[in-house]
C-alpha cells in the first residue's frame, strides 16, 4: 500500500530525528523495535505528560510496576494459554505472517472475530498472495505466543504484554491507600512486550511499546449511581455502534453519552463516563474532531468477560482508521481470577458489611500511537516553490518550544544570543541555532514544528529588541529581551494569542 508521498513521509520521520529503526540499525534491525531520536522523544514526552494531566486532574493516582512477572501471574490472567496470534505460512518460500492482519490491511474491515474457515476462504476468495515472493499459502492457520519468556531465580517468568495485569495485583495496598472507599482509579505508563509475528506500520504495532492504561475499581451496584456522569452526559461524541457498522460506512454522526445510553449502546454511567475521558485525551493531544470516532466492538470480537467494548479509533493518513484505545468493562473478572490463583482474596467491604469482589473499568492505549498519529495528521508538505515541509502539530503539543537565532555567525550576535538561550532553558525547550541562512533556518524550525523562532540581530544590540516570529502566520512582531521569557509563558502557557503582541 505504498501512497503517494509514504516515502517522503518515511525519510521525514527518521531525518528530523524523531523515529529512526528498525533498531538497531547498524546490525541491520530487528523488526518492531525502534529508537525515538531527540525531537521524537520530545513529542513523546508531551504525550505523556498530557496523559498524565488527563488522569491527574480526574482524580486517578500513577504508580509504577515491574515488566517482569512469574507465569503463574500471566497462567491465572489467561495470556499464557490465549494470547496468541495466528498465523499462515508462505507455501513457495516459508514466510509466516499474521492471518488477521493480511486480510485487514489495504481493506476496511475487522478479521479478529473471523474463524480460521473464514481466514483461510477469505485469503482463497479475494486470491491474496504472500507478499514477499507472490506464492501462495498453505491451507492451514497456526498459533503463535505473542508472551517473550524468560527465566528469573529459577521461576518460568515473562515479560508483561500490557500493563493492566500488574496494575489488578496490589489491590488490597490500593484499598488500604484510598481509606477503603471505592471507587479509585490508578494508572501506569511503562513498556510492555508483545512477540507480534511480522511487525510492521513503524511503532503502530512495536514488540516493544509503551503503555499508558488507567484502571478504576468500583462497586459494581454503584455504576449507574455515577456522580461525575451528570457533568458530561450533554456531551456529544461520535459512537459508531456495531448495528450502524453493519450498515454501512461512518458518517461522522455523533450523539451524547446520555443519548448512547439510553439506547443501550452502553450500559453504565461509569462506563459513559470512562469513554468521554478516553475521548478528551485524544482531544487534549489537539487531534481534530473529524479524525476520531468511537467503534463498538462486535459481540463476536469481545473478550469473554468483558461487558461494554468500545474502541477508539483515528484517521491516519497514511493508514486509515486506526485503533489507538480501548475502553473496556473487564467486571470482576481480574480480581476474581487472582483471588482464585493467589489465593488472597481481593474484595472490598460496603458499609452494610457486605463482601464484594469490585469491577474494573479500563481505558487502555499507550504513548507510541498518539506520538506517531501527530506525526502522521500534521506532517505537510508543500510540493510547490522550494518543497517546504511543516510539522503542523498544536502548539502545545510541539517538542520544541523556541528556537534561537543569531542573525549572523558574529561574536557579538553569538553573545547575546546565548545569554537569551541561557535564560530561556530555565523555562523552555530552547534549539539554538546559528548554521546556514536565516531563510534555511526558519526552515528547519518550522520542520520540527516549534512555534516561535527568535532572531538576534544588531539593531537587538542597541535597543534590546529581539524579533518574535510565529510558524503558522509567518508574523513577526518586536518585543524586548526582557519581556521574552513571560510573552513566550503567556503564549505558550497561558493562553494569549500571537495577535495580542503589541
Ligand atoms: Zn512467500
Amino acid at each position: 500500500m505504498e501512497k503517494n508521498g509514504e516515502k517522503d513521509f518515511t525519510s521525514f520521520v527518521q531525518e528530523a530525528g524523531l523515529i529512526w529503526g528498525p533498531s538497531p540499525e547498524i546490525y541491520g534491525g530487528v523488526a518492531g523495535f525502534y529508537t525515538y531520536g531527540p525531537l521524537g522523544k520530545l513529542l513523546k514526552n508531551r504525550v505523556e505528560n498530557s496523559v498524565r494531566k488527563t488522569f491527574n486532574e480526574s482524580g486517578f493516582r500513577e504508580i509504577e510496576g515491574p515488566t517482569v512477572l512469574p507465569n503463574e501471574v500471566w497462567k491465572a490472567s489467561g495470556h499464557l494459554d490465549t494470547f496468541q496470534d495466528r498465523t499462515i505460512k508462505c507455501k513457495k518460500c516459508g514466510a509466516v505472517f499474521r492471518a488477521d492482519k493480511l486480510i485487514e490491511e489495504g481493506r476496511d474491515i475487522s478479521a479478529d472475530a473471523f474463524s480460521n474457515d473464514q481466514i483461510l476462504r477469505f485469503i482463497k476468495d479475494n486470491k491474496i498472495k504472500c507478499p514477499v515472493c507472490k506464492g501462495n499459502f498453505e491451507e492451514k492457520i497456526e498459533k503463535q505466543s505473542l508472551m517473550l519468556s524468560t527465566v528469573v531465580g529459577g521461576k518460568e517468568a515473562s515479560l508483561r504484554p500490557e500493563t493492566a495485569t500488574g496494575t489488578y495485583l496490589p489491590f488490597i495496598r490500593y484499598y488500604n491507600y484510598f481509606r477503603k472507599k471505592l471507587p479509585f482509579g490508578v494508572f501506569q505508563i511503562g513498556k510492555a512486550y508483545r512477540n507480534e509475528i511480522s511487525p510492521r506500520q513503524n511503532v503502530l504495532r512495536g514488540r516493544e511499546f509503551t503503555q499508558a492504561e488507567g484502571q478504576i475499581f468500583v462497586d459494581p451496584k454503584e455504576k449507574n449511581n455515577w456522580g461525575p456522569y451528570e457533568k458530561i452526559k450533554d456531551e456529544k461524541l461520535p459512537f459508531w455502534s456495531e448495528s450502524e457498522q453493519k450498515s454501512g460506512k461512518f458518517a461522522g454522526k455523533v450523539i451524547s453519552v446520555k443519548e448512547a445510553l439510553e439506547k443501550k449502546l452502553i450500559k453504565s454511567q461509569a462506563y459513559g463516563w470512562c469513554i468521554w475521558l478516553a475521548y478528551t485525551q485524544f482531544k487534549n493531544f489537539g487531534i481534530p474532531a473529524d479524525r476520531i470516532r468511537m467503534r463498538q466492538h462486535h459481540a463476536d470480537e469481545k473478550a469473554f468477560y468483558a461487558d461494554d467494548a468500545w474502541d477508539i479509533e483515528l484517521k491516519l493518513n497514511n493508514y486509515g482508521w486506526t485503533e489507538v484505545c480501548g475502553v473496556h468493562d473487564r467486571t470482576d473478572y481480574d480480581l476474581t481470577q487472582h483471588s482464585k490463583a493467589s489465593g488472597v482474596k481481593l474484595e472490598a467491604v460496603r458499609d452494610n458489611g457486605e463482601k464484594f469482589i469490585p469491577h474494573v473499568l479500563e481505558i487502555a492505549f499507550g504513548s507510541d500511537r498518539p506520538t506517531y498519529s501527530l506525526i502522521d495528521i500534521f506532517y505537510e508538505k508543500k510540493t510547490e516553490g522550494e518543497g517546504k515541509t511543516i510539522l503542523r502539530v498544536p502548539y502545545h503539543m510541539s517538542p520544541i518550544d523556541v528556537s534561537i537565532f543569531p542573525l549572523m555567525r558574529k561574536d557579538e550576535l553569538l553573545k547575546a544570543a546565548e545569554e537569551i538561550v541561557l535564560d530561556l532553558e530555565k523555562s523552555f525547550i530552547v534549539d539554538y541555532d546559528f548554521t546556514g541562512s536565516i531563510g534555511k533556518r526558519y526552515l528547519r524550525s518550522a520542520m520540527q514544528g516549534t512555534p516561535y523562532a527568535v532572531t538576534i540581530d544588531y539593531d537587538s544590540l542597541e535597543d534590546k529588541d529581539v524579533t518574535i516570529r510565529d510558524r503558522d502566520s509567518e508574523r513577526q512582531v518586536r518585543v524586548k529581551i526582557d519581556s521574552l521569557r513571560e510573552i513566550l509563558w503567556g503564549l505558550l502557557k497561558g493562553g494569549k494569542k500571537f495577535e495580542e503582541l503589541r
